[in-house]
């Protein structure tokens, strides 16, 4: 049985005053019935582990480089993520493949680097539009798995976020159906290539517009084991409506 979970990517936003959400968090998601994480620009994540330190919420943070010390100025790696109280980092967003070009192998070797030091990689994968109108996507989805999954992932230490880039800060959201096909793709990758019992245990996240209005329809879908969410987890009004939908979601599968 997979733990459902909800986690929040800032992105470049947020300075210590917006900390203060943490709280408000962390006080109505107390005893959740699902996993709750947020990862905060890279300031800010000593700070917010402290702050959520002994509750139900998780700090994590949103890169790391595939070294652990050396000559790489402006970079972090995955121990100084660990010691500073995250235990996940997001990989292979599509804004860092677009922005900058981040390959699958780079994304496999940080992936490595962040199992080694602890930490949980959520390894992003997603199709651009004219990939998905020229039907493309799940060659396109099974390439990024290929790649940027190392062979020492497993249920405890990686997650598989689905995140269609046209999806990502539009509005705009793929049918239950498309998400249902590409996650059920992605699930049986995982299975061919880790066997069933590994397979199965490796989380998969939607990611893309997700909202309160839409979370219940995602969450509805097979395969769907929770969201990663961006615009809509900068503050909590917006952010509990979605955690609720998954947790009523948990509790009737
Ligand atoms: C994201 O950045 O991973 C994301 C899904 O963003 P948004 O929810 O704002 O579309």
């Amino acid at each position: 049985m997979r733990r459902k979970l909800a986690a929040g990517n800032w992105k470049m936003n947020g300075l210590r005053a917006d900390l203060a959400m943490l709280e408000t968090l962390r006080a109505a998601h107390e005893g959740c019935a699902v996993d709750l994480l947020i990862c905060p620009p890279l300031p800010l994540v000593a700070a917010a582990a402290e702050a959520c330190a002994g509750s139900a919420v998780a700090i994590g943070a949103q890169d790391c480089h595939p070294e652990d010390a050396g000559a790489h100025t402006g970079d972090t790696s995955a121990p100084m993520l660990a010691d500073a109280g995250a235990s996940a980092v997001i990989l292979g967003h599509s804004e860092r493949r677009a922005d900058h070009g981040e390959t699958s192998d780079l994304v496999r070797a940080k992936a490595q680097a962040a199992h080694a030091a602890g930490l949980v990689a959520i390894i992003c994968v997603g199709e651009s539009l004219e990939q998905r109108e020229a039907q493309n996507t799940l060659d396109i989805i099974g390439g990024q798995l290929s790649a940027s999954i190392p062979d020492t992932a497993t249920g405890e230490n990686t997650v598989v976020a689905y995140e269609p880039c046209w999806a990502i800060g539009t509005g705009l959201t793929p049918t239950s159906e498309q998400i249902g096909d590409v996650h059920d793709f992605i699930r049986a990758r995982l299975e061919r290539r880790f066997g069933a019992g590994g397979g199965r245990s490796i989380r998969l996240l939607y990611g893309g517009s997700v909202k309160g209005a839409n979370a219940a329809e995602i969450f509805a879908v097979s395969n769907v084991d929770g969201a990663l969410v961006g615009g809509a987890s900068l503050k909590a009004d917006d952010f509990s409506p979605i955690i609720n939908a998954l947790a009523d979601e948990a509790k009737a599968s």
